[in-house]
């Protein structure tokens, strides 16, 4: 097969994570990070055959920094790089599957923004960047929301006044769109099913959490919505709460709508149970010494991720199996067994030493004899994402 390198591009608004890949290869022949853009502290991390280096490069911006990584990419890809597929997190309705950027879609996307106006206005300074350094190459924007508007409406719509979905796209769209269908097509292949006849439960849970129900290769429901807010307990968002929160802190504490929107995202998940860390490993680490707001934050994490899952279950028609994803998922035998716990109305045991057996980067099946599938699988968005690239410049 001829080489096909695609460059990843995922940028956040004082970052950019970057990886080069052939998608017929499963290593990264150049994968890195620019942070702190814009900052005098810019600088830019790449690996590169098994190899770190990095750069500072003060006050560099997006532009700065691509251009900066612009002849690392070209020298890695051996001078052919054949597009540049870019992470956007937003599509609202428009996108039901990755599109090649161009006026069009970049208006479409820039007209997305006020859904996503932390991530979206980042996403396209990525972009507008690359067209401006590589004006030759194709390039293609893939979306974390994009798998999910499959949702019927029945699971898309909240249970508002309908003028506020109508004319102001208020609705759930859901988000890790990218990786859930990733590692749904991955459990197909693992289990020897058809992806097109086949359904899962899925649980990404990296620092952002959610669920998904999938059918036959398609989205029907999952747990986050207008915003990356709702569903699980995550690092340090809430997920679901009772939304007169608002009005009952602005009352009783005079609290903004800043204010308890920046403590719902920024302040509260893992991080505002334990009062310690926003990280699972740690938190495992801490209980583990007795430390019982880590203990209490692991038990809700857990709680909440198991009643999503058995809510998913509702759009199944039957149960394939159910996938654990994400850097938890991945490599928390703890968080596996304590949510599988309130599971067994669905049926689902595991196998103690497989379980413990799936962590660091090892996929398997974890269940226990004669139960249903319980698969542990390494997400891999950026493949993903150079597969739809491709698939597009095809
Ligand atoms: P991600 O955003 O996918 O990189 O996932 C980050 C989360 O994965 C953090 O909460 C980490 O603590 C967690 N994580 C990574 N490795 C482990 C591990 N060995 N055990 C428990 N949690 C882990």
């Amino acid at each position: 097969m001829t080489s096909r390198n695609i460059l990843v591009i995922n940028c956040g608004s004082s970052s950019i994570k970057f990886a080069l890949l052939d998608p017929a290869h499963s290593h990264f022949a150049l994968s890195g990070l620019a942070e702190r853009l814009g900052s005098p502290d810019a600088v830019l991390h790449w690996q590169q055959d098994g190899q770190k280096h990095s750069l500072n490069m003060p006050s560099a911006d997006h532009r700065g920094a691509l251009a900066q990584l612009l002849p690392r990419v070209e020298q890695a890809a051996n001078g052919r790089l054949h597009g540049i597929g870019h992470r956007v997190v937003h599509g609202g309705e428009h996108f039901t599957q990755a599109s090649r950027i161009d006026s069009a879609s970049l208006a479409a996307i820039r007209s997305t923004a006020p859904l996503a106006p932390l991530h979206n206005p980042a996403n396209l300074l990525g972009i507008e960047a690359a067209l401006g350094l590589f004006p030759e190459l194709p390039q293609v924007a893939v979306f974390d929301t994009a798998f999910h508007q499959s949702l019927p409406e029945h699971a898309y719509r909240y249970a508002l006044p309908e003028v506020l979905y109508r004319e102001h796209g208020v609705r759930r769209y859901g988000f890790h769109g990218t990786s859930h269908r990733y590692v749904s097509q991955r459990a197909a292949e693992l289990s020897g099913l058809d992806p097109a006849n086949s359904s899962w439960l899925s649980a990404h849970l990296g620092n952002g959490c959610s669920t998904c129900a999938i059918v036959n290769g398609q989205s029907r429901d999952t747990s986050m919505g207008l915003t990356p807010l709702e569903g699980l307990a995550m690092g340090t968002r809430s997920g679901d709460i009772d939304p007169n929160l608002f009005g009952h802190l602005s009352r009783t504490l005079g609290w903004s709508l800043e204010q308890t929107e920046h403590m719902l995202n920024h302040d509260s998940g893992l991080l505002g149970l334990s009062g310690l860390s926003n990280d699972m490993r740690s938190l495992e680490q801490a209980s583990a010494s007795g430390h019982p707001g880590a203990t209490l934050a692991i038990e809700v994490f857990c709680y909440r991720l198991a009643k999503s899952l058995a809510a998913m279950s509702c759009a199944l028609p039957q149960l394939d199996g159910l996938i654990f994803t994400g850097g938890i998922g991945e490599n928390s035998a703890l968080v596996r067994s304590k949510t599988l716990a309130h599971l067994r109305l669905l049926n689902l045991y595991l196998d103690d030493n497989a379980n413990a057996r799936c962590v660091r980067g090892e996929s398997g099946a974890i269940q226990r004899a004669g139960h249903p599938r319980v698969l542990v699988i390494a997400t891999n968005e950026e493949r993903q994402i150079a597969l739809d690239t491709l698939a597009l410049l095809n």
